[in-house]
């Protein structure tokens, strides 16, 4: 039985810091998430865009996704701006009966829930044109978690008790988020035409974290690939 795929999304990376206030960087806040994320899921097949401090483009991000046929890709953020509290967005050009729609509202709320003790501002469900969505095959949600240059909401971030509430938070939704949407078969999966990501047969996994339509850029990502202490990672070419 195939597992569902998650596929966790920490926004920015690398030079691309995000929002930066308060001594807080967001690119470092969405990562030590989606790892505490991670680590709190059994039962599903967890991708995530990038594991490191590596800038990782949007395509990439979204290419991941359709690649590895993701059940849920969910984009982790931290706002700024000059307002307060946690919102979360799913694509605007979605219909009523799009996965995606309760897929947000189970989401949003165990947050919202779990981040009661904070009393923490509810910005609502809503929908956005951003590139991870849009250009998103699969099933795709981003979210925003307080806004960094409100001095309160930034003090809530460095509290360990937080991340690991909003963690634990996001990954009861992302179960019930998967569970009643494949209630249906959850087996009954398309077999993954391109079988890249897993091979249940041989064994063998691969993780790919890029595909390029210019060698160039193949070269810069093994670059970063081995810089980031992937050694074994290799160009190969598929026809
Ligand atoms: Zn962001």
């Amino acid at each position: 039985m195939q597992k569902p795929v998650i596929v966790l999304d920490p926004g920015h990376g690398g030079y691309d810091s995000g929002a930066s206030y308060h001594g807080l960087k967001e690119k470092d806040l969405n990562l030590a998430l989606a790892l505490k994320v991670a680590a709190r899921l059994s039962g599903y097949k967890i991708l995530l865009t990038r594991e490191r401090d590596i800038y990782v483009s949007l395509a990439d991000r979204v290419a991941l996704s359709k690649r590895a046929e993701a059940d849920l890709f969910i984009s982790l953020h931290a706002n700024a701006g000059g307002g307060k509290g946690f919102e979360s967005f799913i694509y605007s050009g979605l219909g009523a009966k799009d996965p995606a729609v309760p897929m947000q509202q189970v989401i949003h709320r165990a947050i919202m829930k779990a981040l009661g003790r904070w009393e923490i501002v509810d910005r609502g469900l809503k929908r956005a044109s951003f590139y991870v969505l849009k250009s998103n095959p699969r099933p795709a949600i981003l979210i925003e978690s307080l806004f960094l240059d409100n001095i309160r909401e930034a003090q809530i971030w460095r509290e360990p008790l937080f991340t690991e509430t909003l963690a634990g938070s996001l990954a009861d939704g992302l179960s019930i988020a998967l569970g009643s949407s494949n209630n249906e078969s959850p087996a009954s999966a398309s077999p993954t035409a391109n079988s890249s990501t897993s091979s249940p047969h041989s064994g063998l996994y691969t993780v790919q974290v890029g595909a390029f339509a210019h060698l160039e850029n193949a070269r810069q990502r093994l670059a970063e690939a081995q810089a980031a202490g992937f050694g074994d990672a290799y160009i190969y070419q598929k026809q």
